[in-house]
């Protein structure tokens, strides 16, 4: 049972309804669409949909797209079958920043009016430079001062198109000498003369983040706007500006700490350098932390929304294990999953009684195992899931099988519980008491081979006067199916390595350095994060559907993929192990 939902956000918005300040909740996600959503964008999914749904409120998606040159159409469509792929459903339609240019920019010429914002035709460069830096104060800029006509009309000749990129800029102006930089006359448009993919184009100036943010929020009638908290020096600013716009039941920010998982990058930029780099198949590399990676992946949305109830929400920056998500990844399999049985590493098993051992099975007690022989097939009857009603599935059991190469040493380790010279009887799965006769070996050494016998009494019973150890996995030879296995590991070693902080400033960060993150990305890469294995999978199998989940008996949770899984050659991804000794 997760904890009980009680965190420092929950008890403002508590407060804030119960003292009347706001008749209904009203949040929001307010995701770019300049890439996909990932593990920590979840986080913010099950934060601003969660409360809305415990408090009676809604939730608005609202696609911040004030930059057109990183943005498309196809990471808003992403973005919007994520959400909805993880169970949240926003209130009416979707919401765009770019929605409201119209308004945005009447809010600008007010701001002008009231002297609250001027046009300064610095150079970028000069305007970087005359910020100061911490300890030392800004330099007005010579344009400050400018009147309002004056103002007015180089703002109307920026929309009109009469400067080019980075000529001119609207300024808020408050205090070049304010300790936080964010207050030092932040600009607040920008001309860029480029398409965008909601408003085509119609407009050649841009407004900034930190502008259209807040006054989307007011202009929605967000009452909590909850962001992560390298937003937290940039709230003196929200404020300012509804203010300045006047508001007059302004939304407040309120910032807790973001995401950070060992072994994963949460920043799109460098999860777009891994597609890029071709170090993974696309977006929706099952061993991505994008929603779309971890769908592919088969991840399920109840384990990712019990995986952030699990974490909480708090102020303290921390990095979390990720066994703690496969934690909840797992519980939410364990009784949904239906069982199977596939070899990973086939070794072949010749069993040499067969034909007279399966020709007594009709006559053998069978309240725990129904077997029926047909031709050379004895097939078995299994239910697919030990306690859950999923119906059954039928195996075929014959001469030749397949059991897994890890299942027989000939030099065992101490404590081996399965097939060695030694140790030469075991349970099949489902099926009988197998013994090994003889090993057949190649050249080097390698076996390639077992010829085995099985005891007759032992399907459905314990056999007489002895105890064996030991139960595995196997699939026919002759009825089985080939089968493309996906095994993962994480896709980055060195998790101590990641400067998760190194993240945080991304929206300032347009001049990232895309060589020095591809060599991270090299120095950091696991070489072994996927292994592929030409698994042989019981017939059954055949007939999954793709996205389907399952317990590969002994082996892992596994997912039929989405994209490459068919019915002549089935493909699985590896969802999570089945065990693991981590506890939340
Ligand atoms: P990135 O840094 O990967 O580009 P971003 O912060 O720019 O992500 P946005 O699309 O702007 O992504 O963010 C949408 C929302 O998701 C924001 O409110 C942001 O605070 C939140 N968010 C992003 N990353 C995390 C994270 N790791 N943990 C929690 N919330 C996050
Ligand atoms: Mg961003
Ligand atoms: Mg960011």
């Amino acid at each position: 049972i997760a904890p009980e939902k009680n965190d420092f956000i929950r008890s403002i918005i508590r407060e804030d309804l119960a003292s009347g300040k706001h008749a209904k909740l009203v949040t929001r996600f307010p995701p770019e669409p300049n890439g996909y959503l990932h593990i920590g964008h979840v986080k913010s999914i099950c934060l601003n949909f969660g409360v809305a749904q415990e408090f009676g409120g809604v939730c608005n998606l609202r696609f911040d797209d004030t930059n057109p040159t990183a943005e498309k159409q196809d990471f808003v469509d992403s973005i919007k079958s994520d959400v909805e792929w993880l169970g949240f459903h926003w209130d009416g339609e979707v919401r765009y920043a770019s929605g409201y240019f119209e308004q945005l920019h009447a809010w600008a010429v007010q701001l002008i009016e009231q002297g609250d914002a001027y046009v300064d035709l610095q150079t970028l460069e000069q305007i970087r430079e005359n910020r100061g830096g911490f300890g030392k104060a800004g330099v007005n800029s010579p344009w400050r001062e400018a009147s309002v006509a004056d103002n007015l009309e180089r703002f109307s000749d920026m929309k009109a198109g009469k400067y080019a990129d980075g000529e001119a800029v609207l300024r808020a102006k408050i205090d070049m000498t304010h300790p936080n930089m964010n207050m030092r006359d932040p600009i607040i448009y920008r001309v860029m003369h480029a398409h965008h993919h909601q408003t085509g184009d119609e407009w050649c100036i841009y407004p900034m983040y930190d502008f259209a943010h807040p006054l989307s929020d007011a202009f929605e009638g967000i009452t909590h706007s909850l962001c992560t908290l390298e937003f937290e020096d940039h709230r003196p600013f929200y404020d300012w500006v509804v203010e300045k716009v006047g508001f007059a039941n302004p939304p407040h920010q309120y910032e807790f700490s973001r995401l950070n998982l060992d072994h994963t990058l949460t920043s799109k930029r460098k999860l777009k350098r891994l597609v890029e780099m071709g170090v993974v198949s696309g977006w929706d590399d099952p061993r991505m932390p994008t929603v779309a990676g971890m769908r592919r992946r088969g991840y399920t949305a109840e384990g990712l929304r019990d995986f952030c109830e699990r974490i909480g929400i708090t102020k303290a920056d921390g990095v979390v294990d990720f066994r703690q998500l496969e934690f909840s990844v797992r519980a939410s399999l364990e009784n949904t999953a239906a069982r199977a049985m596939a070899v990973l590493r086939p070794l072949k098993v010749t069993i040499s009684n067969f034909e007279e051992a399966v020709a007594k099975a009709d006559t053998l007690k069978k309240d725990t195992v129904k077997a029926e022989l047909d031709g050379d097939v004895l097939w078995l009857s299994q239910p697919k899931h030990p306690s859950l009603d999923l119906g059954e599935r039928r195996i075929p059991f014959t001469k030749t099988i397949y059991i897994d190469e890890s299942d027989f040493e000939v030099n065992p380790p101490a404590g081996y519980k399965r097939l060695s010279p030694e140790n030469n009887e075991i349970r099949l799965r489902n099926s009988y008491v197998l013994k090994v006769d003889e090993c057949k070996t190649d050249e080097t050494g390698k076996v390639i081979e077992l010829i085995a016998s099985i005891d007759e009494k032992t399907l459905g019973n314990n056999p007489e006067g002895r105890k064996v150890k030991g139960v595995i996995h196997w699939v026919s030879a002759s009825h089985g199916v080939d089968a493309i296995v996906r095994l993962y590991q994480h896709l980055l070693l060195e998790d101590d390595e990641i400067d998760h902080n190194a993240e945080l400033h991304e929206k300032d960060r347009l001049d990232a350095d895309t060589d020095a993150d591809t060599l991270w990305i090299k120095q950091h890469l696991n070489p072994n994060s996927l292994t592929t294995y030409h698994a042989v999978v019981e017939p059954s199998l055949r007939e999954a559907a793709a996205g389907e989940r399952f317990q590969f008996e002994r082996e892992s949770y596994f997912v039929a993929d989405a994209l490459e899984h068919n019915s002549e050659l089935p493909v699985f991804n590896q969802i999570v192990s089945l065990k693991d000794s981590f506890k939340p």
